[in-house]
């Protein structure tokens, strides 16, 4: 049977060659390097002349942005390169090049945030009613407000210099560690030294021996350890508070929440609606314990599959399910989809020598998508598969808009994702051919469920536990294990036989540092994406216009303003988050249902 759409992405369509040694992609280069120098030289002359008019430096911004879609369009490219093949060398140096011009960039662009902060009120009014700044006044107030929360510039700069050696380090070092590590793994009678990337594969592995097994040697491993992550983390977490202390930020959530453009309030109402709600959920754990035969889940029991009853799906069948699941909520985003698979925007095949993994990147000048993955053709494949398109549509839909208007945070990041994702893997239970792979894919579902509302809770918990015992003074490994275990039993309802003291080494979001607090966004996108999700499945393809206007503002909304607007809903009250977890539950009250009579017999 001859394929309809191809698995190889084409990259010759954006820069010609579409390869390393693209001629055209060198004269991007050179082109975009030689636009930052020329702003660059332009934000100077403008300072010398104390030029503060606000034409001129609506006119430095307009520039600034239409020069960031160059870099961006550089970056996106090395980095398809770069998957596509790991061993492309040339590909890597490329990549430094672009890293080295986009540093320059941002360079740039602390410059241009210097000015913004020392304009006066008046001065501030005149710029951001210019024409041109109309649709990027929220950006601009914000990127004003957050320079004025920090401390003086000189300071500032200073603390950047320091964080190379005093923070980021930190986390270089743990990333060190962790590559050396290796794990013992006993296989067909011999002892295997695997990563613990490979290892932590295992634990997903349909015996229950392995699993068992490959999840004591990691924690004996990451045992072995501790002492030097304690020191990693407790550093890290130092400097972190130094900072905020020297800021005059007391609450630790202050920053993740500021970068997420949330309040505290909707933080809060939403771990309460989930923890009321935990009931329904720990039920469904028990019932799962029942299901693979045993008294209590263990923790690498939660992600276990019920059977093995899976159906290979054909990458073209794929892509024909996504397309028409995707055409009962939104034909926009179908006829999307259907582009993407007709003008090869996506690496699918199954080869070698590709980075592992999925990601969705733009080109902002071409104004065209990529997505990377490797399909193999499980149901998780098409979901991925949906969830990247997903990505590219919310992108798509902001096309039009000036750059600094296209930036999301975190927490919203994965809206279109999720709802893109949901779609399929709703369409696919709905069409499972047996019970039994029925109950597989509900049993996928509600895994990422309890991976939102329990893991990722115990993570939340523990991280802001952790850090204001640290305020203190050093927190030791001992300790730490304490915390996590004590996070885990809460956030898991008490319902494991056994939990994992040593999540918080083996976590590599915990060391991070580029975002602090890299937990609740998750949980907050999958939520806010439920509860779209939830309003689209009433109102169907009528819902289609006020999903990409909600899209199109998650760049320049304050989230509690975005809920109000589009959704009319408070997300600083429990209605909307209520009504999401129910949605979720629907998925429990199917599960326990279909399982009743088997979970009875064992
Ligand atoms: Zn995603």
């Amino acid at each position: 049977m001859t394929k309809r759409y191809a698995e190889v992405w084409d990259l010759g369509s954006i820069f010609a060659g579409g390869t390393s040694g693209s001629p055209a992609f060198q004269q991007h280069l050179r082109e975009t390097k030689e636009a930052v120098s020329g702003l660059e030289q332009a934000v100077e002359d403008v300072k010398k002349a104390g030029d503060e008019r606000s034409e001129t430096w609506a006119g430095l911004l307009v520039r600034a942005q239409e020069i960031g879609k160059y870099v961006r369009e550089a970056s996106a490219f090395v980095s398809c390169l770069t998957a596509q093949n790991v061993k492309d060398e040339e590909a890597k140096i490329l990549s430094g090049e672009v890293k080295a011009i986009s540093a320059a960039y941002q360079t740039v662009m602390t410059a241009i945030d210097e000015q913004l902060l020392a304009f006066t009120d008046e001065q501030w009014q005149a710029l951001t009613s210019e024409p041109a700044m109309a649709e990027i006044s929220y950006n601009l107030n914000e990127r004003r407000e957050r320079a004025e929360e920090k401390l003086p510039a000189d300071k500032e700069q200073l603390i950047q210099q320091l964080s190379v050696d005093g923070y980021q380090a930190w986390g270089d070092m743990y990333n060190e560690i962790v590559g050396r590590m290796s794990v013992p793994i006993d296989e067909d009678g011999q002892t295997k030294h695997l990563s613990v990337g490979q290892a932590a594969n295992k634990l997903s592995d349909p015996a229950r021996d392995t699993r068992e097994h490959v999840f004591q040697r990691l924690e004996e491993t990451w045992g072995k350890e501790t002492d030097l992550f304690a020191n990693t983390l407790n550093h890290l977490a130092g400097f972190r508070l130094t900072t905020y202390e020297a800021r005059g930020w007391s609450d630790v959530l202050y920053e993740p929440l500021t970068i997420n453009r949330m309040q505290s309030e909707t933080l809060d109402v939403m771990w309460e609606t989930i923890t009321e709600n935990k009931p329904a959920f720990t039920a469904y754990l028990e019932r799962k314990a029942a299901l693979l035969g045993v008294d209590q889940l263990a923790m690498h029991d939660i992600s276990a599959p019920l059977t093995d009853a899976s159906r290979m799906i054909p990458f073209d069948d794929a892509a024909d399910l996504i397309v028409t699941q995707f055409r009962k909520f939104s034909p926009k985003m179908a006829d999307f989809a259907q582009h993407a698979f007709d003008h090869a925007w996506i690496e699918a095949e199954d080869r070698d020598g590709k980075r592992p993994g999925g990601f969705c990147t733009t080109f902002p000048l071409k104004e065209e998508s990529r997505i990377f993955m490797t399909y193999d053709g499980s149901a998780s494949n098409v979901a991925t598969l949906a969830h990247e398109l997903g990505h590219a549509y919310h992108q798509m839909v902001m096309n039009d808009l000036p750059q600094m208007a296209q930036k999301y945070a975190m927490n919203v990041a994965e809206t279109a994702s999720t709802f893109a994702e949901m779609i399929v893997a709703d369409a696919a239970v709905k069409q499972a051919e047996t019970a039994e792979e029925k109950i597989q894919l509900l049993d996928n579902k509600l895994n990422r469920s309890i991976a939102f509302f329990m893991n990722i809770h115990a993570r939340f918990l523990f991280e802001t536990r952790f850090y204001e015992e640290r305020k203190q003074g050093i927190v030791r490994e001992e300790r730490l294990n304490e915390l996590m275990t004590k996070a885990q039993k809460e956030a898991y309802c008490e319902m494991l036989s056994d939990y994992s003291p040593t999540f918080w080494a083996s976590k590599l979001h915990f060391h991070i540092t580029a975002v602090p607090f890299y937990n609740f966004p998750y949980t907050f996108g999958y939520l806010f994406s439920m509860g779209i999700y939830r309003r689209a499945a009433e109102e169907g393809a009528a819902f289609e216009n006020s999903y990409i206007d909600l899209l199109r503002d998650t760049g320049r909304m304050q989230v509690e303003d975005l809920a109000a607007k589009h959704l009319d809903a408070d997300l600083t009250g429990k209605e909307f988050w209520q009504q999401a977890i129910d949605f979720v539950k629907e998925d429990v009250d199917t599960f326990m249902a279909m399982t009743a009579e088997k979970a009875a017999h064992n």
